[in-house]
C-alpha cells in the first residue's frame, strides 16, 4: 500500500469523473472523489438530461394540433412552468441519488467539497480546509459557459445554467450563439409559446454539421417561427425601467425581450485549481493538454472529459474514463477512440449525424457519391404539417465505404445511435442496399437509395 491517503483522487463528479472513480474503487483502489457542487455533473444537472425533459415539453403543442388530422379532438391546455421545472428537479434529484450510490457502492469516499490541487500529490478541500495526498490525480473538472464579461450588460443575460431555473417563462428571449445549446434552447422556448430570436455571427447556424442539415433545419425553425439572424451579434444589453431587456446588435437591430441568453462557448474548468502549483500544461483557452492517453506532462496527473477540450460529450468523457482504467489500473494501455462519433442535435427536427460532413468528406476523398433525399413523413400527410425529413448518405467511390450519415427528421438522434454502428463497422454503400428495408418507416430511406443524386470528383460537382 502507498504513504498516499488515496490512490486516486478524482477532481469532479460529472459523466467522467464518477465513471472513473466508480471503476476504480471497484477494482479495489482507495479513491476519492470531489464534487463542488452536485454529484452527476453538467449531463446531468444541467445539461443533456433537463434539456431533454424540456425538449419533451416543449414538443406538445404540436402534438396537439397533429392530433385533430387523426380524429382526436384535444380539450383545454395550458401549460404551467412551474409545474415542469418541480417535476424535472424531482428527476434530476433521483438521478444525481443514483450516481451517488453507485459511487457508495464501488466504495469511493464522497466528498462534498470544490477541490485544489496544491502542491506535488497534494489537495486541499475547501469546504473542510482539509489538506489530502493521492499517488494518482485524475482532473473531471468539465466546464461552464463562456460568460463574455468583456460584452457590455453580460451580467443582466442567462446562460443554459440559469435557463433551468427560470422562476418564470419569459414572453420573449434573444439567444445568441449558433452552436447546438443555442439552437435547442431556441426550439424549446419556442415550443412553449416564447417568442424566440436566434442571432448568430456566422452565415448559417451549426457550423461543423453537414450544410444539408444546417440550411434545412433553419427553414424548418423559421417556419415555427423562430426569427434566425444570422451574421449578426449582440453589441450591447441594457435594462429598461420596466426591467426588459434591450439588446443591440451590430448590423442595427434591436431587439425588446424578457431574456437575453448567451450561449457563445464553454470555458475549460481550470480557474484557481491550483494547476500551476504542480506545472500542468495547459493551452490558450485553459483546457488541459493530454496525450493519446490523457496523460497531461505531469506524470501523475490525468485529465478527461471536456476540461481537455477534445470532444464535448457525455459519452466520450465516460469512454476517456473508461480508457484510463484499462489503462492505469488493468495494465490494458487504450487509448480513446474519437473516430466516427455519432450525435445529435435535439432541434426540432432533430439532427442526427455520423461521420463527414459533404465538405469535409469532398476535401478528403477525390471522388465521392452523394446520396440525398427530402420528403414528407408519413405522419405530416394527415396531420397536414408542413414538414420534410432530409437524409443523406456521402459514399467513398474508390471503396464504396459510407464516409458520412446525416439526418434531420423526427427521432434522427435515435437513428443515428444505430447507422453509428453501421459505419464503426466500415459498412460499404453496397451493404445498405442489400440490407432489407423496414416498412414504413422514415429510415428505410437509408437503404433505398440507389442511384447517387450527384458526385464530386476533386470537390467539384461531377
Ligand atoms: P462535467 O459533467 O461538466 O462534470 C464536471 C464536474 O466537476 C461538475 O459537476 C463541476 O461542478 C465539478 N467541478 C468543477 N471544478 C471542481 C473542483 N475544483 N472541485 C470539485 N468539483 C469541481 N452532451 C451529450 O453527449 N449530449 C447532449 O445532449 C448534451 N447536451 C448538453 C446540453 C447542455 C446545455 C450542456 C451545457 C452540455 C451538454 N452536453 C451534452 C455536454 C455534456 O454535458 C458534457 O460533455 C459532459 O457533462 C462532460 O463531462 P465531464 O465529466 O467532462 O464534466
Amino acid at each position: 500500500m502507498s504513504d498516499y491517503d488515496f490512490d486516486l483522487f478524482v477532481i469532479g463528479g460529472g459523466s467522467g469523473g464518477v465513471r472513473a472513480a466508480r471503476l476504480a474503487a471497484g477494482l479495489g483502489k482507495r479513491v476519492a472523489i470531489a464534487e463542488e457542487y452536485r454529484f452527476g455533473g453538467t449531463c446531468v444537472i444541467r445539461g443533456c438530461v433537463p434539456k431533454k425533459l424540456f425538449v419533451y415539453a416543449s414538443q406538445f403543442p404540436e402534438h396537439f394540433e397533429d392530433a385533430a388530422g387523426y380524429g382526436w379532438h384535444v380539450g383545454e391546455r395550458r401549460f404551467s412552468w412551474p409545474d415542469l421545472i418541480a417535476a424535472k428537479d424531482k428527476e434530476i434529484g433521483r438521478l444525481e441519488g443514483l450516481y451517488r450510490k453507485g459511487l457508495e457502492n464501488a466504495g469511493a469516499e464522497i466528498l462534498e467539497s470544490r477541490a485544489e490541487i496544491i502542491g506535488p500529490h497534494r489537495l486541499r478541500l475547501n469546504a473542510s480546509g482539509q489538506e489530502v495526498t493521492a499517488e494518482k490525480i485524475l482532473i473531471a473538472v468539465g466546464g461552464a459557459p463562456n460568460p463574455h464579461p468583456e460584452m457590455p450588460g453580460s451580467e443582466l443575460c442567462i446562460s443554459s445554467n440559469e435557463a433551468f431555473h427560470l422562476e418564470e417563462l419569459p414572453k420573449s428571449i434573444a439567444i445568441t450563439g449558433g452552436g447546438y445549446i443555442a439552437v435547442e434552447f431556441a426550439n424549446i422556448f419556442n415550443g412553449l409559446g416564447v417568442e424566440t430570436t436566434l442571432i448568430y455571427r456566422g452565415p448559417e447556424i451549426l457550423r461543423g454539421f453537414d450544410m444539408d442539415m444546417r440550411t434545412n433545419l433553419r427553414e424548418a425553425m423559421e417556419k415555427k417561427g423562430i426569427r434566425v439572424v444570422c451574421r449578426d451579434t449582440i453589441l450591447d444589453v441594457s435594462q429598461a425601467a420596466d426591467g426588459r431587456l434591450k439588446a443591440e446588435t451590430k448590423q442595427g437591430h434591436v431587439f425588446n425581450v424578457d431574456k437575453v441568453m448567451m450561449a457563445l462557448g464553454r470555458l475549460p474548468n481550470t480557474k484557481s485549481l491550483g494547476l500551476e502549483s504542480i506545472g500542468v500544461e495547459t493551452d490558450a483557452k485553459g483546457a488541459i493538454v493530454v496525450d493519446d492517453y490523457s496523460r497531461t506532462n505531469v506524470d501523475y496527473v490525468y485529465a478527461l472529459g471536456d476540461v481537455t477540450d477534445r470532444v464535448q460529450l457525455t459519452p466520450v468523457a465516460i469512454h476517456e474514463a473508461m480508457c484510463f482504467i484499462e489503462t492505469e489500473y488493468k495494465d490494458n494501455p487504450t487509448k480513446p477512440d474519437h473516430d466516427l462519433i455519432a450525435t445529435a442535435v435535439f432541434s426540432q427536427p432533430e439532427i442526427g449525424t455520423v461521420g463527414l460532413p459533404e465538405d469535409v468528406a469532398a476535401e478528403r476523398y477525390d471522388e465521392l457519391e452523394v446520396y440525398l433525399a427530402k420528403f414528407r413523413p408519413m405522419k405530416a400527410t394527415l396531420s397536414g404539417r408542413d414538414e420534410k425529413t432530409v437524409m443523406k448518405l456521402i459514399v467513398n467511390a474508390a471503396d464504396r465505404k459510407v464516409v458520412g450519415a446525416h439526418i434531420l427528421g423526427h427521432e434522427a438522434g435515435e437513428m443515428a445511435q444505430l447507422i453509428g454502428v453501421a459505419l464503426k463497422g466500415g459498412c460499404t454503400k453496397d451493404d445498405f442496399d442489400r440490407t432489407m428495408a423496414v416498412h414504413p418507416t422514415a429510415t428505410e430511406e437509408l437503404v433505398t437509395m440507389y442511384a447517387p443524386s450527384y458526385r464530386l470528383k476533386n470537390g467539384e460537382r461531377a
